[in-house]
This record gives structure tokens, C-alpha cells and sequence, in this order.
């Protein structure tokens, strides 16, 4: 979206917070730095018989709270600074839910939507190749990310059981439900969303039943959280977008049709269900509720003055600058931020990896109760410390995460 370097977004909300945690330089370097990376070429046999070479990395940010946990994107604008910081994103998350967990992200530079589903297949199974050595159950579990899904993470977890000998389940979440893989997964990232937004309208009063949402992204996320809008909450979607561009109908647009639509045609151009948008207007539209649900830095200091929606869910990872983001908390928008708003999917990632180590496999419910309660319990927390020390929800967010990494490194011995 812009060139906006996400990894010193992320560094930035770090010194802020070590400053109120007043924690030491060292502590604060530490925290800064991932504890390994792996970067790998990946030679590929294409259908048309001649070999592609493709760069993969895997970033290890932090495992004092446990292995580290995180997605693998396919995308053609994956760079190690973006994969460093959606590696510590997923540090931030998982310490702030207190998942035993540490963070990573893996990242291929490709694009998938230009690959045969043969071609997907094998550069799947070749980035697992490269990087079995370095992950385990026990050590670093993928999930899908940005243009992988559960067949990506099918085909990943099957050639790493080759590899090892074993069918082993646990090494990714987001599995289809066949192969180890959780109930309610697919849309757990959205509808852990909700769940925050329900307890944030309460905070705030907003009647959900009568809030108007705008959704920038329809892929995984983007997609689930406008089906769930109205079931789980009886919002209205008036506008949705993609990379294509976006699509606004004031009365609500019908998402079952447009989802169809997007089947059909690959996007959600031209479906006639509404008034067609541009990404842009779609940011700046007079919402009630904005959910950012595409890629990283969509609101900047150029674009910030334009949004008019009272509170920003950022479902996606990294969606607001650091520029952009005291200037809004100032003008009184409430941001959600994306280690609180978007922890579903690690959560139930988390209960899947538990369900594999157990050979077990759960019903719905369970995993939505406990979905539901993780994620408000921890909503409340952070709110408290938000509204006790007059900070925003991702400064308050921040300082109770970091506080349980540190907490794990002081009793392992590492400071
Ligand atoms: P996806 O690949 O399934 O979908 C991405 C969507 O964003 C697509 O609809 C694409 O067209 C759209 N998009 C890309 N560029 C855009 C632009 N400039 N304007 C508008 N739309 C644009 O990816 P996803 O899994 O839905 O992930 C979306 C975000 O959510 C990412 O930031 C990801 O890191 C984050 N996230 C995903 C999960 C998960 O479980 N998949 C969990 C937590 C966070």
C-alpha cells in the first residue's frame, strides 16, 4: 500500500511502551531485535518446464513464553522487514492473551494468484523442505497468512510428516477439519473481531443493531467479518473492497451474493449490488464502525484526516502507521488494535495445536466459549489499564504484553 517501513511502526509502539514500563535500554534493544531468522531461496520446477528461483524467510522474533507461533504469507510484497514485524505482532499477541507462545512469521515473495495450483502445490512443499530444520510442534507451528489457506497449510503439514517420518499434526494450524484441523477456524480471526467489538460498543455506547461498517480486504478475514456483521452483532455493511477496487450500498449490501459474485469472477467489481467505490473513498466514508481487514499501513499521516468512522477494528496486522495513529486517538476515533482486534485466529490456532497434542477433536461450542471468553476477558483488561491511566487501547495493549515477555524472560534467566 505505501513503502512505510511496518517493522519501525512496530519498534516505535516498543520504545513507548518501554518508556512506560520503564524498562532499561538493554531490556528495550532486546525486545527490539528478533531472536532468529532464516532466509532461503527456493528453487521451483514451474508447469512450463523451466526453474524459478523464489526467496522465503522465517522469522523466529521471541520464544521466552513458549514455541513461536506464526502465519506464512505468499505475496509479491513480502520483504524481511514486513515478515520481522508481523513476527513480533504475533510475539505482542500471544504474550498479551497469555498464550504459552512466542511469535514468527514466514513470508515467500510470490504471487500466488499468477501459480497453477500445481505450481502452489510444489512451492508450498519446497518451503517446508527448506525450512524443516528450523520448526517443530514443539519449536515454531506456520498458520495460513495473507494467499495461504487450509490446503496450503494440507499440503505443508503432509511434506513435513514426510520429512520426520510421522504424521504430525501439530506443526500447522488452520488445517481443513479432516487432517487435525480445528472447528471454526476459518473464521475465527473475524469473529474473535466481533466479539471484541461487542464488549468495545458497550464502553462506548454504540447500538450495534443500528451501526453502519465499512470493510477494506474480502479475502479470509475481510469476507468473515462481513458475514458475521449482522448474525453475530446485526450491524450493516454498507461498503466492502478489494484490491480491485470497492463496492458501497447505503441500505446494507447482500455479502452472500457478492461472496458468490466474487467466486464467479475473481473480485468484487462490477457485482451491481451497490455503487462502485475506490479504496480510498471507501477509508473516508461516515461509518460508524471501520475495519481495516486488507494489508499493513492503509491509514497514513496523508489519508488519516479523511476517515469520519468512530471506531477503527483493525482486523487486519499493522493496518495504521505510527503516524497516523496518536493524531486519531487525539481526535477522539477509537482504534482497536491488531494484537487485541485480530488474536482470534491465534487463539483457535492455539486450540487447535491443543486438540492435536491430545489426538482429541472438539465440538463448536467448546471452542467458541472458549474463543469468546479469552477474548473478552483480555478486552476488559486492557480497557481498564486504557481508561485507569488515560492511554489508547494499543499503548495499554502494548504495556501488558511486553510486561508478560518480559516476565517469562526474568524467570528463565535471560536478564
Ligand atoms: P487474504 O489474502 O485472504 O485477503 C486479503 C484481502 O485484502 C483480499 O481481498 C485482497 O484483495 C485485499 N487487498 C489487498 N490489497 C488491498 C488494497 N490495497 N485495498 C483493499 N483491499 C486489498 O488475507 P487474510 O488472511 O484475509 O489477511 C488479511 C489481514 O489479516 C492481513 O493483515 C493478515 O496478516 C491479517 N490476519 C490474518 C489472519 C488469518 O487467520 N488469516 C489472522 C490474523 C490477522
Amino acid at each position: 500500500m505505501t513503502d512505510i517501513n511496518l517493522f519501525e511502526t512496530v519498534q516505535k509502539h516498543v520504545c513507548t511502551c518501554a518508556f512506560d514500563l520503564k524498562l532499561s535500554s538493554n531490556i528495550e534493544m532486546l525486545l527490539k531485535m528478533p531472536l532468529q531468522e532464516h532466509h532461503v531461496s527456493i528453487p521451483l520446477r514451474m508447469d512450463d518446464g523451466s526453474v524459478k528461483a523464489f526467496q522465503g524467510y522465517r522469522v523466529q522474533y521471541n520464544d521466552a513464553r513458549g514455541p513461536t507461533k506464526g502465519g506464512i504469507r505468499f505475496h509479491p510484497d513480502v520483504t524481511i522487514d514486513q515478515i520481522r514485524a508481523l513476527a513480533a505482532l504475533m510475539t505482542w499477541k500471544c504474550a498479551l492473551f497469555r498464550l504459552p507462545l512466542g511469535g514468527a512469521k514466514g513470508g515467500v515473495i510470490c504471487n500466488p494468484k499468477e501459480l497453477s495450483a500445481g505450481e502452489l502445490e510444489r512451492l508450498s512443499r519446497a518451503y517446508v523442505k527448506a525450512m524443516a530444520h528450523f520448526i517443530g510442534p514443539d519449536r515454531d507451528i506456520g498458520a495460513p497468512d495473507v494467499g495461504t489457506n487450509s490446503q496450503t497449510m494440507a499440503w505443508m503439514m503432509d511434506e513435513y510428516s514426510k520429512i520426520v517420518g510421522k504424521t504430525t499434526f501439530g506443526i500447522f494450524t488452520g488445517k481443513p477439519v479432516s487432517i487435525g484441523g480445528s472447528e471454526q477456524r476459518d473464521d475465527a480471526t473475524a469473529r474473535g473481531g466481533w466479539y471484541i467489538l461487542e464488549e468495545a460498543a458497550k464502553d462506548l455506547t454504540l447500538d450495534l443493531e443500528k451501526a453502519t461498517v465499512a470493510i477494506q480486504g474480502f479475502g479470509n478475514v475481510g469476507e468473515n467479518a462481513a458475514l458475521l456483521a449482522h448474525p453475530l452483532c446485526g450491524c450493516r455493511v454498507v461498503a466492502v473492497s478489494d484490491s480491485s477496487g470497492g463496492v458501497m450500498n447505503r441500505d446494507g449490501l447482500d455479502i452472500r451474493k457478492l461472496k458468490d459474485h466474487k467466486r464467479k469472477t475473481g473480485s468484487i467489481r462490477n457485482s451491481g449490488l451497490g455503487e462502485e467505490i475506490t479504496n480510498k473513498q471507501l477509508l473516508g466514508l461516515d461509518v460508524d464502525i471501520l475495519i481495516p481487514a486488507a494489508l499493513e499501513n492503509a491509514i497514513t499521516r496523508v489519508n488519516m484526516g479523511d476517515v469520519r468512522a468512530k471506531i477503527i477494528a483493525e482486523f487486519a496486522n499493522g493496518p495504521t502507521t505510527a503516524e497516523a495513529d496518536d493524531p486519531m486517538y487525539a481526535r477522539g476515533i477509537t482504534i482497536i488494535p491488531d494484537i487485541l482486534c485480530n488474536a482470534g485466529g491465534v487463539i483457535v490456532s492455539y486450540l487447535e495445536m491443543v486438540q492435536n497434542l491430545n489426538m482429541d477433536h472438539w465440538e463448536k461450542e467448546v471452542i467458541d466459549t472458549r474463543l469468546k471468553k479469552t477474548i473478552t476477558e483480555t478486552y476488559r483488561a486492557v480497557n481498564g489499564l486504557s481508561r485507569e491511566n488515560k492511554i489508547s487501547l494499543r499503548r495499554a495493549s502494548y504495556s501488558l504484553a511486553v510486561l508478560h515477555v518480559v516476565e517469562a524472560m526474568k524467570v528463565r534467566g535471560w536478564l
